[in-house]
């Protein structure tokens, strides 16, 4: 049986993917003559920019993960389903979904972000932990407490590199990631494990480029390595991560880390679903759209955020996957159905850059404007946290998300530090 529109007067707009994307889409139809269904294989929304948070225990899980039928609430158009999509038949316009009918629709808007790619790294997709979903940063948190229980237990798991963290890629992810973990190292737990030494724990940032954070000027750069060394993490440049096992990481030069945790931080696929929509497909299987987000060939169909290989139109570059750019190109394909809707003809996206901005610890942070001016520390963390509230999707949500930070940044204390598992007694 195929769920098909409920009423041929009123088109229906199906949204898939609930991330920054998906939910910028479905906002901005909220005036639309339409019946809007938003399908995400979760019941939340994540806030990947803090995802470390949540993995080094800063923050909770409800300060990453928002309730999605929270923000739709107001919203009478919009119908939420908890599922995967398994197939999109694009000329059929229909979506097959896992446990539920397939849905025909007007108009699609692809918001299913991008994942994790391990480049073939042998070892990499059984021992690796990625950064990407909610799961993968309480899995992170979850090992790492793991490591330091079992270590505090039996001294001889530290010789073995039980504690120490190897951290792939010297882009934001792994940069922030390690200056988290780091933190975590070096604060807290050299106050919960006083009888483990903290010089037999390591946190080693492994970059492949001559350099890490290759986006950013040299004195963003230069301002990053000494804020890395000063929490004590090494950084490697110029290697790659050739394989991993449980305990170890070997690098492609030879060199043998003993390490119990391999965080991957290094890259991004567009999601794997794309490859069997018969479009062509760009760099990092990326879907390329035109000027104003439809995919080619079927004008009913808009591709946005990570899953999409957007071209500034002011620069002719490709558009990073930045949460402003999912928020921004989400909401421009709401905004175009919402036109076309009203038999209006539809507008190029612009996007309007915030900066290129990562926070590297407490009180560390660099900016980089689209001028070229910039701005590091304090300053550069205030405008992180500005730039980043404004990419939540309700007031609520930013005034809770001011306490949490807030409450982090003056307490430091890190209460997420604990394992909770649902087959305990
Ligand atoms: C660790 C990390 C830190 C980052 N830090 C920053 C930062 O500081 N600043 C910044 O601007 N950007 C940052 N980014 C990038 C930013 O988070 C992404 O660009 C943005 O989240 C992309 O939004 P999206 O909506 O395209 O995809 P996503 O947010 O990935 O959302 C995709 C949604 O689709 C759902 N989905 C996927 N496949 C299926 C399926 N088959 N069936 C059903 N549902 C599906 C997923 O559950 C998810 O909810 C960071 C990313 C990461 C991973």
């Amino acid at each position: 049986m195929t769920t098909s529109p409920e009423s041929a007067s009123r088109a229906r707009v199906v949204v898939l993917g609930g991330g920054f994307a998906g939910v910028g889409a479905v906002m901005k139809l909220k005036q639309a003559e339409a019946d809007v269904v938003l399908i995400d294989r979760h019941d939340y929304h994540t806030f990947q920019p803090l995802l470390y948070q949540l993995a080094t225990g800063l923050l909770e899980t409800s300060a990453v993960g928002h309730s999605l039928r929270d923000l739709v609430q107001d919203q009478d158009n919009v119908t939420i389903h908890k599922t995967s999509v398994t197939a999109i038949d694009l000329d059929a316009r229909q979506v097959q979904l896992e446990e539920m009918a397939p849905l025909t629709y007007d108009y699609l808007v692809l918001a299913m972000g991008a994942e994790v790619n391990f480049f073939g790294t042998e070892g990499a997709a059984e021992h690796a932990f990625p950064m990407y979903t909610l799961t993968d940063a309480i899995r992170l948190k979850d090992h790492v407490l793991g490591r330091w229980e079992a270590a505090d237990k039996d001294p001889s798991l530290v010789e073995d590199g039980a504690l120490n963290v190897v951290v792939v890629g010297g882009g934001p992810t792994g940069v922030e990631s390690a200056g988290a973990i780091a933190e975590l190292y070096r604060g807290d737990f050299e106050k919960d494990y006083p009888s483990v030494s903290q010089e037999s724990s390591r946190v080693v940032l492994v970059e492949a480029g001559p350099e890490i954070f290759s986006m950013f000027k040299p004195n963003l750069r230069a301002y990053t390595e000494e804020a890395l060394r000063k929490r004590t993490v090494e950084v490697i440049t110029g290697e790659v991560v050739a394989s991993v096992t449980p305990t170890r990481v070997t690098l492609k030069s030879g060199t043998e880390i003993p390490a119990h945790t391999l965080v991957w931080g290094a890259g991004l696929q567009g999601n794997q679903l794309v490859q069997s929509l018969g479009l062509e497909l760009e760099r990092g299987n990326r879907i390329g759209v035109g000027p104003d987000l439809a995919v080619p060939g079927h004008p009913e169909v808009y591709a946005v955020g990570d899953i999409a290989a957007i071209t500034d139109a002011r620069t002719e570059h490709a558009l990073p996957q930045l949460g402003s750019v999912a928020l921004q190109s989400g909401e421009h394909a709401g905004e175009t159905i919402a036109r076309r809707l009203r038999s209006k003809e539809p507008k190029p996206f612009k996007y309007r850059d915030k900066g290129t901005m990562a926070t590297i610890g407490r009180g560390a942070a660099v900016v980089q404007m689209l001028g070229g001016k910039t701005m590091k520390g304090l300053k550069a963390q205030a405008a992180w946290g500005t730039v980043h509230l404004a990419l939540l999707p309700t007031n609520e949500d930013r005034a809770h998300a001011v306490v949490d930070w807030a409450g982090a940044a003056l307490t430091h204390q890190r209460t997420g530090r604990i394992t909770v598992k649902t087959d305990d007694a």
